[in-house]
């Protein structure tokens, strides 16, 4: 049984994070964000697969106004990415951004940081306060070293210190992230934060790496953190199309019963008793059931003998045999099918099942 840490609430657009709502799901755009058409067509595909806010990168002027034709065609909340130059975090605000992330220690200055906070006050957003290894103040680097599983504490007195000039300017809408690319680090600063801070907590591994390493490393640390009531939103960063980020992040929420998103899949990993092309299957009907929003378990086994007992919790299930493959519903067999003819006939099983699921049908 998960406890949430207790946080204050804020809002991206018509988000809540913290306090009682959803740990939310993020992602972040690798198009060039000037480039309206692509953005919005990335957007749109990471909409589909459950992402609740989207993150764009700012890094100059055409960026900042694309902003505008980039949230008239999207449907979740948009926070633009800033870095340096406060004019930058000013204007995406001018143009729709529902949030921003900042490093406020690198806008150049107090009174820098006071003109983009009034902007953020004028306009309704939320500020997320964002640090990684990579940003730690060199004073802090000196005087506490940098930051380790031991010792993470440059990397807190860093979020603590920005977080204060931001309070200085009168401002509290506020999340806070503390990312390093190592699991440990990760860990110990955010446990360390949630103890000093009530602001929600954006949760992430900086540049965790590819989809098997960064999915990895992204699920231990937020695996842990999670489970620990710790974390109100968060994005799993992989070197690959954003889709996977989502996808591996509502696996994560599913694994530790926090949120459930569509169909989960049962499926094994085969062994010498597999008589049909079990991952050609199993990626198929993965493929399919992806486009699915009830909650149910798909099994996808690979022999008739141990497939349907094993998968007994699947509400529905495919396994392969000597050229007759079975249907099953709940571990008990309902239909034998030429394998030649399983995909579809199955296929059509799962429709069904989804129909009688659907809201208002239960
Ligand atoms: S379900 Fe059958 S094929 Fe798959 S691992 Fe178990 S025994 Fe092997």
């Amino acid at each position: 049984m998960i406890t949430r840490r207790p946080t204050r609430q804020i809002r991206v657009g018509d988000v809540a994070i913290g306090g009682d709502a959803p740990i939310s799901v993020q992602s972040m755009t690798n198009t060039q964000t000037s480039d309206v058409e692509a953005t919005v067509d990335q957007v749109h595909r990471l909409q589909a697969a459950g992402c609740e806010i989207i993150r764009v990168a700012v890094p100059d002027m055409d960026s900042a106004r694309a902003l505008r034709g980039v949230r008239e065609r999207i449907s979740i909340p948009l926070i633009a990415d800033i870095h340096f130059d406060w004019r930058l975090a000013v204007a995406a605000m001018e143009y729709g951004a529902q949030g921003i992330r900042i490093n406020p220690g690198n806008l150049g200055g107090a009174g820098n940081l006071r003109k983009t906070v009034d902007a953020a006050k004028q306009h309704g957003v939320p500020i997320r306060v964002g640090v990684n290894s990579g940003s730690i103040e060199k004073d802090l680097l000196e005087s506490l070293g940098y930051p380790t599983p031991d010792k993470p504490d440059s990397l807190i007195e860093s979020a603590l210190r920005n977080v204060r000039l931001v309070e200085g300017c009168g401002f509290q809408e506020l999340k806070i992230s503390v990312k390093s690319a190592d699991v440990l680090t990760t860990v110990n600063a955010y446990r360390a934060l949630s103890q000093r801070i009530d602001y929600p907590l954006h949760l992430g591994v900086t540049e965790a790496g590819g989809l098997i390493g960064g999915t990895v490393k992204s699920s231990v640390a937020l695996g842990i953190l999670l489970y620990e009531g710790i974390g109100d939103t968060f994005r799993i960063s992989l070197t690959r199309d954003p889709v996977e980020e989502v996808r591996v992040a509502f696996e994560l929420l599913r694994a530790l019963k926090i949120r459930e998103r569509g169909p989960e899949l049962i499926s094994c990993p085969t062994c010498g008793r597999t008589r049909i092309n079990l991952f050609g299957l199993a990626e198929q009907v993965e493929a399919y059931i992806q486009t699915m929003k009830s909650p149910l378990k798909v099994a996808v086994m690979g022999c008739s003998v141990n497939g349907p007992g094993e998968a007994r919790e699947a509400d529905i299930g495919v396994a392969g045999g000597h050229g007759v493959g079975i249907i099953f519903k709940k571990g008990e067999i309902v239909k034998r099918v030429p394998d030649e003819d399983l995909l579809e006939v199955f296929m059509d099983e799962l429709k069904k099942m989804e129909a009688e699921r659907r809201p208002g049908r239960d």
